[in-house]
């Protein structure tokens, strides 16, 4: 018998594109070039997703960072986000010194829960953290009108959801700023790496001083810092990178959303089992597959994880909820959080798996359902 090959969960997709790119700024792209493609990514990535201002930087956490400081968010301050989430949304909240308020998310799409988020607020309440789940996108409507009933920014951590739209509008172009990845897992990458993009331009310009060490491009002293800032930014030769990957996040987008449709149908004869909704009037870049099994199945994510290890298969646990962390004790956990999270698995979903990996992974989930 011969081995089952292995089928990984994540990979992205490099072309001759992104390699020359990359070369040229290896060769070329120093002394007075070397802010070159950096530039020229972030005006373009500003235009895909239809904002004024972009600021590429190391990480979505760091561009996180500085649009939470850049508001001034400290201690005493309250920032409500979900339960459910990566550690890197909370992160930045406990480094600036900041009070998380964590909230439980919805049935349907995983996201933020409006209701939850308007019964959280208090006067200390300084932001709210829409996180668009695994391209899912949050009900922006109902947070945005909560956000200006209180005076309280609406912020977006885009991180997985390049691709999404809400009745046309861009993921990370609804909120006060958005922030993006570009991690090796994520649908374009530049390794590691990430975004900052805003309408408002003081917002803006005090992300630009903070992200050079607080040195605001309009002073005439050099090697002064105004400030206390940060050091997030990307480098000119991942730049190139992702302004390759930035031609062609179309056909990447196209492709993570083929590859749900596919697992789609491979488990239409499994109508007890839920994946990654796409409600009315919105569009998800389906970043990552995800099937939530049934509440009254004897099958757990744990069991069907196993079961697709024994198969050579990659797939990863749904988040846990953040209360969950031993750090985080004190913190109410969400009843949908806990649930879905011993429900939920991530598929794999590389650009250039094919139909019959995907067909081999549906299996999985297919006999995994009926085996207990
Ligand atoms: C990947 C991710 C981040 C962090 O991105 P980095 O670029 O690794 O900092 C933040 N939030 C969410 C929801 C993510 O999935």
């Amino acid at each position: 018998m011969t081995a089952l090959s292995r089928i990984i969960l994540s990979r992205p997709s490099i072309t001759e594109l992104e390699v020359s790119l990359a070369e040229d700024a290896a060769r070329n792209g120093w002394g007075e070039h070397c802010y070159d493609y950096i530039l020229r990514f972030e005006k373009a990535f500003a235009a895909h997703v239809g904002v004024r201002h972009a600021i590429a930087t190391s990480s979505c956490t760091g561009a996180l960072h500085m649009g939470l400081a850049a508001l001034e968010i400290g201690e005493g301050d309250e920032v409500i986000l979900a339960d459910t989430n990566w550690v890197a949304t909370l992160a930045p909240v406990l480094h600036l010194g900041a009070t998380p308020v964590l909230v439980d998310i919805l049935e349907d799409t995983w996201c933020i829960d409006p209701q939850a988020v308007r019964a959280a607020i208090t006067p200390r309440t300084r932001a709210i953290v829409a996180v668009h789940l695994y391209g899912n996108l949050c009900d922006m409507d109902a947070l945005l009108a909560i956000g200006r009933e209180h005076g309280i920014p609406v912020i977006e951590d885009a991180a997985e959801a390049i691709g999404s739209s809400h009745r046309g509008r861009t993921a990370g172009s609804m909120g006060l700023f958005g922030g993006f990845s570009f991690h090796g897992s994520k649908t374009m990458t530049t390794g590691e790496g990430g975004m900052f993009v805003t309408d408002d331009s003081d917002l803006y310009e005090k992300v630009l001083t903070l992200s050079n060490h607080g040195r605001s491009r309009r002073q005439t002293r050099q090697f002064w810092p105004d400030e206390l800032g940060f050091k997030y930014k990307m480098s000119n030769l991942q730049a190139a990178l992702g302004y390759a990957q930035l031609q062609r996040v179309g056909e990447l987008i196209a492709r993570k959303r083929a590859i749900l449709e596919t697992y789609r149908q491979a488990l239409a004869s499994e109508p007890a089992l839920r994946m990654n909704p796409e409600l009315p009037g919105t569009v998800i870049g389906a970043w990552m597959p995800t099937v939530v099994l049934p509440d009254s199945h004897r099958l757990t994510a744990t069991s069907l994880l196993r079961s697709f290890k024994e198969n050579n298969i990659d797939a990863r646990p749904f988040f846990y909820p953040l209360s969950m962390l031993p750090w985080m004790q004190g913190h109410p956990c969400g009843r949908n959080a806990l649930r879905i999270a011993e429900r939920a698995v991530n598929l794999p979903s590389y650009h250039d798996m094919t139909e019959g990996d995907i067909a081999r992974v549906a299996g999985v989930v297919r006999e995994a359902l009926h085996a207990v």
